[in-house]
């Protein structure tokens, strides 16, 4: 019996999983046509939030894998929201982040403030992007000092790239913390808010695994909701990190083809 068969739902991460950079993962589109055509669910699930949820879908399309918009949830989705409930009706924010995760959290309603203006922010949404300046961290300190509420999209330390991992959320936001003196609320993978958006998706399936490359926050943000665990090794995580791990993910498997064997 394939490991798949074991399940009726899965939450997917994509970086690490299913692609590298824009380098897909050999094997991982076949095999998630696969579970798609076996009446599988699946919702795509991650914390890289340079894009827009849309955009991943397009580009899962493009490997020739069926996902509508609405089946990606990314952790700069799951923060803003988070944000925005937090701050209010009105709110306004600061965020350090590419364009594409400014145009989410504008979305929820925040009015996104900038320079001298965004001193008086009443949030500090963080995102990490390959333009992070000591500008914006002297404007996010003084924010968070003046009162502002700080979010990060994940405390992932690095971003799996081709050549190797490059600086990931975790390495800007330890930055702003450091600065601020203040701990940021996650929205991303593993804290509940993702998780509990993706889960609501597929509620008629009973039993869901959650599949990731990364211990810290796929296995563990997994297990804390509930969720059957599969680690991929084909991303973030080394077999002899998998082997030391505490707690075992639940299942490990060199890459997304392991489900169907
Ligand atoms: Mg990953």
């Amino acid at each position: 019996m394939a490991l798949a068969d074991q399940f009726d739902g899965f939450l997917i991460d994509l970086d690490g999983v299913v692609w590298i950079g824009r380098e897909p993962v050999p094997g991982a589109a076949e095999a998630l046509r696969t579970l798609l055509e076996g009446g599988k669910e699946i919702v795509f699930v991650t914390n890289n939030s340079v894009r827009q949820p849309g955009e991943y879908a397009e580009q899962l399309r493009e490997s020739g894998i069926e996902a509508t918009d609405d089946r990606v949830i990314t952790a700069g989705a799951a923060t803003a929201r988070l944000a925005a409930e937090r701050v209010g009706a009105g709110g306004t924010a600061y965020v350090i982040g590419a364009p594409g995760f400014k145009e989410t959290v504008a979305a929820t309603g925040l009015a996104l403030l900038d320079g001298d203006a965004a001193r008086s922010a009443g949030a500090v949404v963080v995102s990490g992007h390959r333009e992070f300046d000591y500008a914006e961290l002297l404007t996010a300190t003084f924010a968070l000092r003046a009162g502002a509420s700080l979010f990060g999209t994940s405390r992932d330390p690095t971003l799996p790239m081709p050549g190797g991992a490059w600086p990931g959320t975790g390495a800007t936001l330890a930055a702003v913390e450091t600065a601020s003196g203040k701990t940021a609320e996650i929205g991303g993978k593993p804290e509940r808010h993702l998780f509990e958006q993706a889960r609501g998706l597929i509620a008629d399936a009973g039993r869901v695994a959650m599949v990731g490359d990364r211990l810290a926050s796929d296995i563990e943000g997994g297990r804390r909701a509930g969720l059957a665990t599969i680690l991929v090794l084909s991303g973030a995580s080394s077999r002899a990190e998998a082997e030391a791990a505490d707690p075992l993910p639940d299942h490990t498997i060199v890459d997304l083809a392991g489900l169907l064997s």
